[in-house]
């Protein structure tokens, strides 16, 4: 039996904590032409059904500009799903982050995001802190990552405004202020070294790697294919390293993003999770962890 059909059995059903509604998991650009002038609402249900089909169950959105994660959360319960958003995510201006939200350039600005999440109804706070992967040497990100004490006042203005943190962000350093500033989730975390590590699992500190996300870089044209193995590889040998200390790692994708699409991608990050040494049991207690962290009513 497969494990999707046990997991379809037993009710359970495959979780994505780290996804995009907004996208449809080849064209990004498309998808946001379709967006923007209000949310098609058939890409959206297009990305609903192939996520039930597949029996995803529960999707942590990442945010985008649009409000599409926004109505996905009001109809996703037609597909037995689960959907919770940060409605927007928030980026320094003129840093990475504009592709999925929206921008703050002081203290004084991201306080006025927060509001105006909190006026749409969302659940979480989803905040921007490094660049993203160029695939042209390894290690190296689109933009530097932000300020550590920057950071800390970030988080701390959105959890004494009662909200959880989704942290995007990679890169040694940047990984390491954003743990110890106390982000409840760290996503995609590459290049996170032990340092970074040892204070994710003293503070226990959720871990989303989005595998599917890089792996779907290996081969793609304009892409340096050896950059790409070597990120995706070093990964997984980091989330060895993270079992061993008791992070908690959930199965996030990045669904939606190119080359990823809407359920299967769900269920190549169980793959890949496991290809590092994760058994099925451990990714959904993590995964619960998670759900149970960001679900509205923790707030
Ligand atoms: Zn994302």
């Amino acid at each position: 039996m497969t494990v999707n059909t046990e997991n379809k059995r037993n009710g359970i059903g495959y979780c994505e904590c780290h996804g995009h509604l907004m996208m449809d998991g080849t064209d990004f650009s498309a998808a946001r032409e379709h967006h923007r002038r209000g949310v098609d609402v058939d890409l959206l249900r297009s990305a609903l059904s192939d996520l039930s089909a597949a029996g995803v169950r529960y999707f942590r959105d990442g945010g985008d500009r649009f409000g599409v994660s926004l109505l996905g959360r009001d109809i996703a319960s037609e597909y037995g799903i689960e959907v919770v958003t940060p409605v927007f995510a928030i980026h320094r201006e003129g840093r990475y982050g504009s592709i999925v939200g929206k921008s703050f350039d002081d203290m004084r600005s991201f306080r006025l995001r927060i509001s105006e999440l909190r006026e749409a109804g969302g659940d979480f706070v989803k905040i921007m802190l490094s660049g993203i992967i160029t695939f042209r040497e390894w290690g190296q990100l689109s933009c530097e990552g932000l300020d550590p004490a920057e950071i800390i006042e970030m988080v701390h203005i959105a959890h004494s405004e009662g909200y959880k943190v989704m942290a995007h962000v990679n890169g040694a350093e940047t990984v390491r202020a954003a743990a110890l500033a106390g982000v409840d989730s760290v996503e995609h975390g590459y290049f996170a070294d032990e340092a970074a590590l040892d204070i994710m699992a003293d503070k226990h500190i959720l871990w989303v790697p989005t595998l599917s996300a890089v792996e779907a870089f290996i081969g793609r044209e304009g892409i340096n294919r050896m950059v790409a193995e070597k990120t995706l590889k070093e990964q997984l040998d980091s989330l060895s390293k993270a079992r061993e200390c008791g992070i908690p790692v959930a199965s996030g994708s990045d669904s939606g993003a190119v080359g990823v699409p809407h359920g299967s991608g769900t269920l190549r990050e169980y793959e890949l999770l496991r290809r590092a040494g994760f058994t099925t049991e451990e990714i959904a207690s993590s995964n619960e962890e998670l759900r149970h962290t960001f679900s509205a009513c923790s707030r």
